[in-house]
């Protein structure tokens, strides 16, 4: 602030000195006097900040009157405004530079490497009588083989224009770097999430396979699995009908087996007779634990007729087999019940109707195989 009344420069510091109208670094104080406008701007060094060049902005102070009491001015060295540039030019890709009402570049960045002269750069030339005149002003033109997107807009305190250019090219840059680091990581996620996944199906697969579906004791399937399989099994001969049969087998007396040897021989038997039966079917056959001492064979592309002949030579098998601990002497027999899957059966009625072909085998006298005709 400079009084008009004493002369007296006063900063921030305490008074810095009496201005002088013969000083030439003070002409500055007296233009802002005279002039009709209530502010104006102007670079200029600043003598309290060791001469560095400044921007200034200048105000009238008046009284009540609209008598001139002094003049007091803001001012931003060109260097802090440089640097904001450079900042601003880093950060968002876009070239920043100031010019003079007669298109002279008059502060700009490292960035900017256009010509001083605002029409000594042809594509933009033709846009510059208007970028002048306007307040605010937006254009795009080419300059070597690329686009330019050009902003401006006139900062009345320093009678300068505010220029901003980008490329977009340079911008699809840094969209384009951005969304392949982003597709990285997606590729990345996906990739554990599938890993992931599959160790996890893994897991339960083993579980499962080791722990539902098989019997403890005999390692033969369990009532579960059955399940699964029966239903596998319909659904396919429904598409393409295939002969199915069942055979449920009861070893006879086993509880006197128990009685004799005890609970734990008893345990063995039941391991060595599963162990017997399912060496003698096939393969694609399923043998099953149904109960105690009850199994339950599916076989598969087996009929009627056929399913009993297979009954028929495990039960003559069985009862020719010696089991037990060594030397193994237990002998044992089974009674079997055969039914043949009709269309549209449920697996209590398939089984079912093997059972009752159990039952008869039993009250027949056991040690024999019994049929349910289909
Ligand atoms: P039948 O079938 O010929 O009528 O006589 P059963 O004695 O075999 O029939 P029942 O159903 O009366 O008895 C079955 C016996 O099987 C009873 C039980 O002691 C024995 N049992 C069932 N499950 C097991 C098992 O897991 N281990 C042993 N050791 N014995 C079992
Ligand atoms: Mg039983
Ligand atoms: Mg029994």
């Amino acid at each position: 602030m400079v009084s008009a009344h004493t002369r007296a420069y006063y900063h921030a510091g305490g008074v810095l000195k009496k201005v002088h109208p013969e000083e030439p670094r003070d002409v500055w104080f007296f233009r802002v006097r005279d002039m009709e406008p209530p502010y104006a701007g102007n670079v200029d060094p600043d003598m309290a900040n060791r001469d560095t060049m400044t921007i200034f902005i200048n105000y009238r102070v008046l009284d009540y009157q609209g008598r001139f009491l002094g003049a007091t001015g803001v001012g931003i060295t060109v260097g802090a405004v440089k640097s904001l540039i450079e900042h601003y030019q880093e950060r968002f890709g876009r070239t920043v530079y100031f010019t003079d009402g007669q298109g002279q570049v008059v502060l700009h960045g490292a960035r900017y490497r256009g010509a001083a002269s605002l029409d000594q750069r042809p594509g933009l030339a033709p846009h510059l009588p208007q970028l002048l005149k306007t307040n605010e002003y937006s254009a795009e033109f080419s300059e070597e083989g690329g686009t330019v997107l050009l902003n401006a807009r006139y900062i009345p305190e320093l009678k300068w224009v505010l220029v901003v250019e980008e490329s977009p090219e340079d911008i699809l840059r840094g969209f384009r770097s951005t969304l392949q680091a982003n597709l990285a990581i997606c590729a990345l996620v996906t990739l554990l999430v599938v890993l992931l996944n599959r160790k996890t199906v893994h897991y339960f697969h083993d579980k499962l396979a080791g722990m539902a579906l098989r019997d403890d004791l005999t390692g033969a399937a369990n009532r579960r699995s059955f399940a699964i399989y029966f239903a596998q099994l319909a659904a396919q001969a429904r598409r393409q009908p295939e002969d199915l049969s069942v055979l449920l087998m009861d070893l006879d007396d086993f509880k006197s087996i128990n009685d004799q040897h005890g609970h734990l021989v008893g345990d063995l038997v039941l391991k060595q007779v599963a162990a017997h039966v399912k060496a003698h079917i096939r393969d694609w056959d399923v043998l099953c634990r149904w109960g105690g001492e009850e199994f339950l064979v599916l076989l598969k592309g087996a009929g009627l007729g056929q399913a009993t002949a297979i009954a028929e030579q495990l039960r003559q098998g069985l009862a020719t087999a010696r089991f037990g601990q060594e030397p193994a002497a237990i002998t044992v027999t089974m009674s079997i019940g055969v039914a043949q899957y009709r269309p549209g059966d449920s697996e209590s009625g398939l089984v079912g109707r093997a059972d009752d072909a159990l039952y008869r085998a039993k009250a027949g006298g056991r040690n024999r195989v019994e049929a349910l005709a289909a």
